[in-house]
């Protein structure tokens, strides 16, 4: 079976193949840790998770590299040179209220002026939002997360071989700026052309600095600025990268010298982030391309609405965990969220389309996850867990297949599994079979893959994930007793205990 994924550099659905047949080398721009992800964040994790996960549903083996970026990413980020401060900055200057507020709790960062402190809080906040939604390189690789900080060394040689070859150059403000001139692929992805981009449409260049650049649209290397909140030194004096160079040289350091199979991010990445990106890359290393496909997911609204702070309709991965989602009329709801409800929520809609995240779209993930996880206690049942593995001529699996095959078709792949979920299969070993390999890729009955190699706090979540099926299972069979000891049993390790509509769910208490 073909795979055809849409690039945005082409602008066309095209067969996929890996560069080495061997590996599939992957990017994916991570978060900003200068606050808590949100769910269009986590819209853009879980569809390059679902890349992922599908390529190796078609049995490719998959080196997916992500990044945290903990330094270098401006405020105003809609212009390639980005004004305004660092967002690491920003997030400094704001988290002594955070602290009084309670959004951060007290004891977490105990010097809320040092920025590692708060970039390693967010950190450990987004591995575990990623980890509880089941993104995989976040629970079983994540060595395979980097950090721009950590890489500062191979920034700063990309920025002199930049130079070097030509692309780019010191301006009098000391800034190390690349020369968008000098590569004339310069907007092929987002379909800028330097020409627009002079008369300023869009907003996409500041008016930072424009008499100490060459042309108005060349952008950030390296600042140099001692007064910064976080500097290191380097060739044209102590200061921070630029947020671009940082995936460019983590992409090159991990997934290695050769052109990358798939480059993703959000659509808001498109420009000026990924152009920069494939400049920076080609023009240091003499490439033609830097990745073969580029994808993106669209943005994410929120009853019809753009998400935004001011409109009360901004959610944080937790906001929906723990139930504070509104209604479409605007009314808190109070009630919380099973993971696999919210992944199965932002994986559904076609990512080349913009998500609209309802209420009522929470409500029918929630019995689309009860279906599949009922489905698998009857096949359970019938079969005493013995799966038998199945291979792509199997009818549902091959159906399967052929939506996810067709650019990630996962409302098609949905509109396979969930009406047979609802049958009685007269082969249940198989079907159990043909549902743990479908569930490898949607991962939500049950939440993480079957056989997934977790450690640390992953035998935790797993262990207590274990409890609440027995406790739904005591329910089910009016055994109050068992149910009391093993609700005892999860609050012990420092859980909540709540009931939703897709069963137990076991949400670990807040510091
Ligand atoms: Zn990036």
């Amino acid at each position: 079976m073909e795979l055809r994924f849409y690039n945005t550099l082409t602008n066309t659905t095209e067969v996929f193949h890996p560069v080495h047949a061997d590996c599939v080398r992957m990017y994916s721009c991570g978060p900003t840790v200068y606050d808590f992800a949100h769910i269009g964040n986590f819209r853009s994790f879980l569809f390059a998770d679902v890349i992922r996960r599908t390529l190796e549903f078609f049995g490719h083996r998959v080196h997916h590299v992500m990044n945290i970026t903990d330094v270098g990413h401006m405020t105003d980020d809609a212009s390639a040179d980005g004004g305004g401060e660092d967002k690491m900055q920003a997030a400094a200057r704001r988290m002594k209220e955070d602290k009084k507020s309670g959004k951060v709790p007290e004891g977490a960062v105990q010097n809320p002026d040092d920025p590692y402190q708060i970039a390693r809080y967010y950190t450990d906040a987004f591995l575990e939002d990623a980890r509880t939604l089941g993104v995989k390189v976040a629970s079983e690789y994540p060595e395979n997360i980097l950090h721009a900080t950590q890489n500062i060394d191979a920034m700063l040689e990309m920025i002199s071989q930049l130079i070097a070859n030509g692309h780019a150059y010191v301006g009098p403000d000391g800034v190390v700026y690349y020369s968008v001139e000098s590569f004339p692929a310069y907007g092929r992805l987002s379909g800028n052309t330097l020409d627009r981009l002079m008369t300023g449409a869009g907003g996409r260049i500041s008016d930072e600095n424009q008499a100490n650049k060459r042309h108005p649209a060349d952008f950030m290397l390296w600042k140099a600025d001692s007064s910064h909140i976080m500097k290191w030194d380097s060739p044209w004096g102590a200061g921070y990268p630029g947020w671009h160079i940082e995936c460019s040289c983590m992409a090159r350091k991990r997934l290695g010298k050769d052109v990358i199979d798939i480059h993703t991010g959000g659509e808001d990445l498109i420009f000026p982030h990924h152009e920069c990106e494939i400049a920076q890359t080609c023009g240091a290393t003499g490439q033609e391309t830097f990745a073969r496909f580029w994808m993106h997911a669209r943005f994410l609204l929120v009853e019809g609405e753009k998400m935004s702070k001011s409109k009360g309709n901004f959610y944080t991965v937790r906001d929906v965990l723990q139930g504070r989602v509104k209604d479409d009329k605007g009314q808190p709801t109070g009630v919380s969220v099973h993971p696999a409800v919210l992944r199965l929520e932002l994986i559904k809609s076609h990512y080349r389309g913009n998500m609209n995240f309802t209420h009522k779209g929470l409500i029918d993930s929630a019995g689309a996850v009860k279906r599949l996880h009922d489905f698998r206690a009857r096949l359970e049942a019938a079969t005493g867990g013995q799966a038998e593995s199945v291979d792509l001529s199997y009818p549902i699996l091959r159906d399967f297949a052929a939506a996810l095959a067709d650019d990630l078709n996962i409302a098609g792949a949905l509109g396979v599994i969930l009406p047979w979920a609802a049958s009685t299969p007269t082969d249940p070993a198989a079907a159990l079979g043909a549902l743990n390999r479908m569930n490898e890729v949607l991962a939500i009955a049950p939440l993480q893959s079957a056989g997934a190699g977790q450690a640390g706090a992953n035998d935790e979540q797993a262990e207590v994930q274990d409890l609440c099926r027995q406790l739904d299972d005591a329910r089910k069979r009016k055994d109050f007793a068992a149910a009391d000891s093993l609700r005892g049993q999860i609050q012990k390790r420092g859980y909540d205990v709540k009931t939703s509509p897709a069963g137990t769910i076991a949400e670990k208490r807040l510091a």
